[in-house]
């Protein structure tokens, strides 16, 4: 029989990596809910016209790496590669525009793209982002860059840098295009094929190149601040300022395009870990994009917004918090106490405590050692003495030591001693 296995590119993610997972989730959702952005959910499989409309024909996402697919219904879906089309589909769909001024919205979920696999990069993947709707202001463009700062900074990520720059509105971004068809056209023969088919359709694409002679030339390709027009170049210095202000070191980029269609003044790129990511070092990036709810059929409505990787993200993490154990191990110390010791342990659960047993019985010394080697704070032993009496005696399995407490004092006991992390003093006792 052919083995099983996940799809190539997709990974499980094991109990023992979970609290590593869970620390970056949770650190995110309360971070951008102290901004004041609110979790949406939206779905993972979206119609294809979504994401062709709004990543764009030319993208590597759009042409090469979705994972599309015609339904039963004859209707061709895509699994979602990147969470800001949904976002925007929700955000009119619901007619969210129409209910308030400004919309702060954030998100975290799997991402599906068909790429070539290697270390940080994936065909199924988790980002976290957030979108802000309705304001136009550069300030709106420092918050987003913000958040995300700030949330490099919680996670205990050093090291990073945040590269910043601009494509200009509608009409600097044509400009700067026409100057980059004007560098590359000389060249044009010696460009990648990807390269030439783009120089027409979306020559700033040609600036991600990852063909050394390609990227090499386009190290030398004019930039977009010199192509700015008044509003956009205020625009960017504003921002500049406010960063300045904020205390966020950056650097300008003035050749940094990203990869998605939509984006028009502000972008920007968050790289860090170079030493466990190599070249995927983009932890995440994002930008403005104010063209895109309007060419999806809405009210103008200017947006800005973020995408991080969170395996990235992980691969960056300083250390990896531990799987918390279980507080109390309940040990049955014979076949007989075993009923009892099934009742205890859902007792203690009940009063809100993590609790092992082992099912599967056992000497005494071997429940001991899995306690032990579980992690488990402190064991709870029934002999027969113990359930006759209506005692256990409780080993603190940190500390050492060994105290005889009644099961009805017992919540009380551990939730103290938990508290206070430390044995009380006296050491054998029977507390009630
Ligand atoms: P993008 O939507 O392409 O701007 O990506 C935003 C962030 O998502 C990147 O900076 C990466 O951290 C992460 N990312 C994008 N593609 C992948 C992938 N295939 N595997 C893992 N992480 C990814």
């Amino acid at each position: 029989m052919t083995k099983l296995r996940a799809v190539k590119g997709m990974h499980d993610v094991l109990p023992e990596q979970v609290p590593s997972w869970r620390r970056v989730e949770e650190t995110f959702r309360e971070l951008a809910g102290r901004y004041g952005y609110g979790e949406v959910r939206t779905p993972l499989v979206e119609p294809t016209a979504l994401f062709v409309r709004s990543i764009g024909e030319g993208t590597d996402i759009v042409d090469k790496e979705m994972y599309t697919f015609v339904d039963k219904g004859e209707q061709s879906l895509t699994l979602r590669p990147e969470g800001t089309a949904s976002a925007v589909r929700a955000y009119l769909q619901h007619a969210v525009h129409a209910r308030e001024p400004v919309t702060r919205w954030f998100y975290l979920g799997p991402m599906y793209r068909r790429e070539r696999p290697a270390k940080g990069r994936y065909r199924q993947f988790h980002q976290l982002g957030v979108e802000l709707f309705g304001d136009p202001s550069p300030y709106a463009d420092a918050e987003v860059v913000d958040l995300f700062v700030a949330l490099l900074e919680a996670l205990g990520i050093r090291g990073v840098s945040l590269r910043l720059g601009t494509l200009g509105g509608p009409e600097s971004r044509a400009r700067w295009k026409a100057a980059l068809q004007d560098y590359f056209r000389p060249h044009i023969e010696a460009l990648c094929g990807d390269c030439r088919r783009r120089f027409e359709r979306n020559p700033l694409r040609l600036l991600d190149c990852k063909v050394p002679a390609d990227a090499q030339l386009a190290a030398d390709a004019p930039g977009a601040l010199e192509h700015l027009l008044e509003d956009d170049r205020e625009h960017f210095e504003t921002l500049r300022r406010v960063l300045d202000e904020l205390g966020t070191p950056y650097e300008v980029d003035p050749h940094l395009a990203r990869g998605l269609d939509y984006y028009g003044r502000t972008v920007f790129e968050v790289h860090g870990a170079q030493d466990v990511l190599g070249a995927q070092s983009a932890l995440g990036g994002g930008g403005r994009y104010d063209a895109l709810v309007e060419r999806f059929g809405g009210p103008p409505t200017p947006a800005v917004g973020f995408a991080a990787g969170i395996e990235r993200l992980l691969l960056a993490l300083p250390e990896a918090p531990a799987p918390d154990g279980p507080q109390v191990f309940v040990v049955a110390a014979g076949a007989e106490q075993r009923d009892a010791a099934a009742g205890l342990a859902k007792h203690l659960r009940g009063a809100g405590l993590r609790v092992a047993t082992d099912l599967r019985g056992g000497s005494l010394r071997s429940q001991l050692r899995r306690a032990d080697r579980m992690g488990a704070r402190f064991a709870a032993v029934l002999g027969d003495a113990e359930v006759k009496r209506g005692v256990v005696q409780l080993k603190d399995l940190a500390e050492g030591g060994t105290q005889e407490v009644s099961t009805e004092g017992l919540v009380g006991v551990l939730g103290r001693r938990l508290a206070a992390g430390q044995p009380p003093a006296g050491g054998n006792s029977t507390n009630t």
